[in-house]
């Protein structure tokens, strides 16, 4: 699966907002929003007026860039979530929400979506008693996600450990610190879901 290799912090320029992919260092002052909130490359601080077609496309930039979404996956999550009964809109962020990467990275088990991302593709996770290293594995309500055995004694688990506990976390999600798991309570509902990502536009743009 193609991944984005170069530094993350540019996309966060690009979209002219924080989009938390470096964990604590984004709450912090060295974010690269907060120091050159410009976008990047030679040309950056030149003012330009977003067309509309500009405005939906870097809407849906975001979306795939926060969920770490190549474009390709990103078409056919869309194109689920609109053969799904509902809000096509609802039901894509739901999709991207129930991925195993993301609810790793809401239950506390690391700092950011990237950091999810590695420790699920190297093996440290469990589906329902199962071994799965999928980021893009997509959970249901009732599904149990665990610590492997092996993993728990691992840097990454023992602070969770303690953070857990202490994070708020969605509603739609049970935590356990002790037991280093987790489950999936029921489907998030679109006020459960606090993104500053607005799915209308996405449909849109797709909808052209
Ligand atoms: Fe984005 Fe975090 Fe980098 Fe700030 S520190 S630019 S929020 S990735």
């Amino acid at each position: 699966m193609a991944r984005y290799h170069d530094p993350v912090c540019r996309l966060c320029r690009r979209e002219g907002t924080k989009l938390f992919l470096k964990g604590t260092r984004c709450y912090t002052k060295k974010c690269a929003v907060e120091r050159r909130p410009s976008p990047p490359g030679q040309h950056g601080v030149r003012r330009r007026k977003m067309s509309d077609f500009g405005t939906h496309l870097r809407e849906k930039q975001k979306f795939r860039r926060v969920y770490s979404v190549m474009e390709r996956q990103f078409k056919e999550y869309f194109a689920l979530a609109r053969s799904r009964p509902g809000v096509t809109g609802e039901n894509l962020l739901r999709l991207l929400e129930l991925r195993l990467d993301n609810v790793v990275y809401r239950m506390g088990f690391a700092n950011s979506r990237p950091m999810a991302r590695q420790l699920v593709n190297h093996g440290h996770f469990a589906v329902n008693g199962v071994p799965t290293n999928i980021p893009s594995y997509q959970l249901r309500p009732g599904d149990r996600i665990e610590v492997r055995e092996g993993s728990r004694s691992l840097d990454p688990f023992k602070n969770a450990r303690t953070q857990m506990g202490a994070a708020p976390r969605p509603e739609w999600l049970t935590v356990d610190p002790e037991r280093l798991s987790g489950t999936v309570a029921a489907l998030p509902r679109r006020d459960q879901m606090p993104l500053e990502l607005n799915e209308q536009l996405v449909v849109e743009y797709y909808s052209r």
